[in-house]
């Protein structure tokens, strides 16, 4: 089987895991606990949170609060902060963000979504006609999970915090961090990262702040997490997202050039007759997503798996919605015949160059059987 579908999530990385092994087996005592051991599991917390932020943002100016997932992340942002006037997303959201803004809505905030360019960026200029002075929250994803398109988080914050200073600008960094080599601008106020993409668990994430930002408290209870978080830490998850990262981090800018010559690989490898390529050039190599000329991208994954390779057509996330069509692919200006056919293909720094040789064949094959069933003329 090859699994070509690591934005929905990514094989835990066994090193990582086999280090963090000893805080379920011997070390599993409760991090607030007063004695030795529990003050010891706090440094370690201590060290994993540093080590996390560092990796990103200057740790004398930002901290970090570990939450559940970056959903989680994602809603501890926005309905902390999002509560007056108006608040400001993109139309490129995860389900994570654009869920809570719908909810806001409901809530009586007033919400505005900003267009989306065809290369999936949102666009800045638009973006920023959106801001006034009644506006207290912006949101605004670093990598597009459906297209890889990385938006210019840093940039677009300095514009509107130099258009009105009280915004609180936040960014879903779920699939950028440990895949796009970047440092945090001071005029970030918030980022939602989350481990399962880069090699932790499902059910660990963390909220990056900037220090001097006030939150209010999300969940309350024990006080952990310096009060704003509440509940037991995950000590094993935490520390294993922590070696994960590690790893990721250390070898960034490599596998950034390798995946991105894997992604133009793939591509090359498949007849642009049977394809329209959606994800541009400039974005994360780690995302390709295509449409499949006249085909539903649905049957066409299905087919894939029969034949033992896994792709995704879009979030999994939103395989519950009740559209049929890709909405990213509809927002960035495509019709609906080409969103209908859309798949994607996500590379992990696992993946091998052998596994994206035989990928893209069994792609060709899926669709030329496909193809020729359905009677569908080459143009
Ligand atoms: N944001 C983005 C951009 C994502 O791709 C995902 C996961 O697919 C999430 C948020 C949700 O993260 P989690 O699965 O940790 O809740």
């Amino acid at each position: 089987m090859i699994y070509l579908d690591n934005a929905a999530t990514t094989k835990p990385n066994e090193r990582a895991m086999a280090r963090a092994q000893n805080f379920i087996t011997e070390r599993y005592f409760n991090p607030s606990a007063k004695y030795r051991e529990g003050y010891a599991l706090q440094s370690e917390l201590k060290s994993a949170r540093s080590s996390l932020l560092s990796a990103v943002a200057d740790p004398t100016a930002f901290e970090c609060v570990f939450t559940s997932c970056g959903t989680e992340s994602n809603n501890q942002a926005i309905f902390s902060l999002a509560r007056r006037g108006n608040a400001i997303t993109t139309a490129g959201e995860h389900s994570a963000v654009s869920a809570c803004f719908a909810e806001l809505k409901q809530r009586g905030v007033e919400c505005r979504v900003a267009p989306l360019q065809r290369d999936g960026r949102v666009d800045v200029e638009k973006l920023l006609s959106l801001v006034d002075e009644k506006t207290s929250f912006v949101s605004v994803m670093h990598v597009n999970n459906e297209m890889g398109a990385i938006n210019d988080i840093n940039g677009i914050a300095k514009r509107i915090k130099a258009k009105n200073p009280r915004v609180i600008f936040h960014s879903d960094g779920v699939q950028a961090y440990g895949k796009i080599p970047f440092k945090l601008a001071k005029e970030v106020d918030l980022y939602s990262v989350s481990a399962h993409k880069l090699g932790g668990l499902k059910g660990v994430g963390a909220l990056i702040k900037r220090k001097s930002l006030v939150l209010p408290a999300y969940i309350y209870g024990g006080g952990q997490e310096r009060g704003l978080r509440s509940g037991t830490e995950n000590v094993f998850g935490i520390m294993s997202f922590a070696y994960a990262a590690e790893e990721k981090f250390a070898t960034l800018k490599q596998d950034y050039e390798r995946i991105k010559g894997y992604r133009e690989a793939f591509w090359s490898a498949l007849n642009p007759q049977h394809f329209d390529r959606i994800s541009s050039q400039e974005g994360s190599p780690y995302i390709l997503t295509l449409s499949a000329k006249g085909l539903r991208g649905e049957i066409v994954l299905h087919m894939a798996e029969d034949k033992g390779l896994l792709i995704g057509t879009g979030s999994a996330c939103s395989s519950n919605a009740k559209t049929r069509y890709n909405k990213v692919v509809l927002a960035m200006g495509y019709s609906e015949q080409v969103a209908d056919g859309a798949i994607r293909i996500s590379f992990s720094t696992d993946t091998t160059a052998e596994e994206v040789e035989a990928a893209a064949a069994i792609l060709s094959d899926v669709v030329n059987e496909l193809r020729t069933r359905m009677n569908i003329k080459e143009s």
